[in-house]
């Protein structure tokens, strides 16, 4: 008897969760066809570093600037990543700024201070690249393309098809690494008439299915505005020169400034790059308005502003000089090389998609990212830890045969 072709999977969203999974999935003896989609220029999603072609030395790690492990339980991968030496421990300088101006180096309170802390060598995107790397080889990777829209063929295959409706790719598994496809915030956000995933949800009566579209539709998630800025010669030295190089913002001091966190990361070449991120209430009231470099407004086709984004850089830069008056001169702020980078979904809120509908068999349909409930939820660690678990779910299902009627196609093994 001849033996079953092993199953394929296409994964969209090579986000750490898209590429955690992929790594896991190989790690774990997966011999079928696997392949990773993502819009963005190379892997990372929000863990991604900002680089220059013109500008071959700067470097924005203009997402997540670290990660933490809070959760005692071991996290899967880390120490292949710290052995292959794409993560390293940081330490950095942190401190917590009140309303009333004062500096606490004591931060209890801080989400992404607890536990162990780590950050990509040489980059946050280092974190993905060394998951991807981990698979040696063994994962199609595509950059610079968004997944418009999804189809079942007449055998039972998930397509995968661009704007023109193309199809770019065929498998009998799909995995959304990221909820676009999913939910309702695209059709706002992208202008599209329907919910990819939901449109082809109707014809496939899977309950699973079902729950899980209606659990991630009524996930909330909070936006962030955040000024990008690069100093050099003094005013390089005066952001330097603060006692500190990660700072939070207590609620009050959010309140009063409208900023959240502030980043500063040294550069190889005297310079210095600065991340202020807003607060989402300062978002929230700027969502419309992207960065020049936006890739989501180029992928909408729509020209950005530059007179509205002018004024919000302006405005975050006036907030980051008043916040941080004791320790910095104006100028270190107004002097400085400034853009925006919007964020539209930052940081996902609970409830999250439970983790139980996160594999749902009979569609034949994966869920993974920092919106999934478990240790770490809207924290590169949760995004880390959910795709090392679908892709443990997908072996054992893959091991055993499909429970359910599900799509015409079977006989297929990992
Ligand atoms: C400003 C900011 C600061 C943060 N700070 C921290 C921190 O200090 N510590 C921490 O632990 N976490 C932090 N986070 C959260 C952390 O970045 C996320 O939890 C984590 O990176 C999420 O990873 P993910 O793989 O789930 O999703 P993502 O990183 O969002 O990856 C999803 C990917 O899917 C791609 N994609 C989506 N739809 C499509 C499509 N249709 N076609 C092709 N590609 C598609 C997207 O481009 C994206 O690259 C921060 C986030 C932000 C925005």
């Amino acid at each position: 008897m001849l033996e079953a072709p092993p199953a394929s999977i296409a994964v969209i969203g090579a986000g750490v969760a898209g590429c955690a999974l992929a790594a896991r999935l190989r790690l774990g003896g997966f011999r079928g066809s696997l392949s990773l989609w993502e819009s963005g220029r190379g892997p990372g999603g929000r863990t991604a570093t900002r680089r220059s072609r013109q500008d071959p030395g700067l470097r924005f790690d203009h997402g997540a600037p670290l990660f933490n492990i809070a959760a005692a339980t071991p996290l899967p991968l880390l120490e292949d990543l710290l052995a292959a030496g794409a993560v390293e421990p940081w330490q950095p300088q942190r401190a917590l700024l009140t309303a009333q101006g004062t500096l606490h180096r004591e931060d209890p309170a801080d989400p992404f201070g607890q536990g162990e802390l780590f950050r990509g060598r040489g980059g946050m995107e280092q974190l993905c690249r060394g998951l991807l790397e981990l698979a040696e080889g063994g994962i199609g990777q595509h950059y610079g393309l968004m997944v418009r829209d999804l189809a079942v063929s007449d055998q039972g295959l998930w397509r995968l098809l661009d704007r023109q409706g193309e199809v770019l790719a065929e498998a009998d598994w799909l995995v959304l690494a990221s909820t676009l496809l999913a939910h309702p915030r695209s059709r706002l956000l992208m202008g599209w008439d329907t919910v990819p995933l939901k449109g082809v949800a109707r014809s496939l009566a899977d309950p699973d299915l079902d729950h899980a579209l209606a659990a991630l539709a009524s996930i909330r998630s909070e936006a962030r505005s955040n000024l990008l800025l690069v100093a050099e010669g003094e005013a390089a030295r005066a952001w330097l020169a603060c006692p500190f190089r990660l700072l939070r913002l207590d609620p009050g001091a959010e309140q009063r400034w409208r900023l959240s966190r502030l980043a500063i990361q040294p550069l190889d070449d005297g310079r210095v790059a600065v991340v202020a991120h807003s607060s989402a209430v300062f978002a929230a009231e700027h969502l419309s308005v992207y960065g020049s470099r936006s890739s989501i407004a180029s992928q909408l086709n729509q020209s950005p502003s530059l007179e509205r984004e002018a004024a919000v850089i302006e405005a975050l830069s006036e907030a980051v000089a008043a916040a941080l008056a004791p320790w910095l001169e104006r100028g270190a702020v107004f002097g400085a090389r400034r853009e925006l980078m919007r964020w539209g979904a930052a940081v996902p809120l609970r409830p999250g998609l439970p983790a139980a509908l996160s594999l749902c068999r009979q569609s034949r349909v994966g869920f993974c990212g920092d919106y999934v409930e478990g240790e770490g939820f809207g924290r590169v660690e949760g995004a880390l830890r959910s795709g090392v678990q679908l892709a443990d779910a997908l072996l054992g299902a893959l091991a055993t045969p499909n429970p359910g009627p599900g799509l015409p196609l079977s006989g297929r093994s990992g």
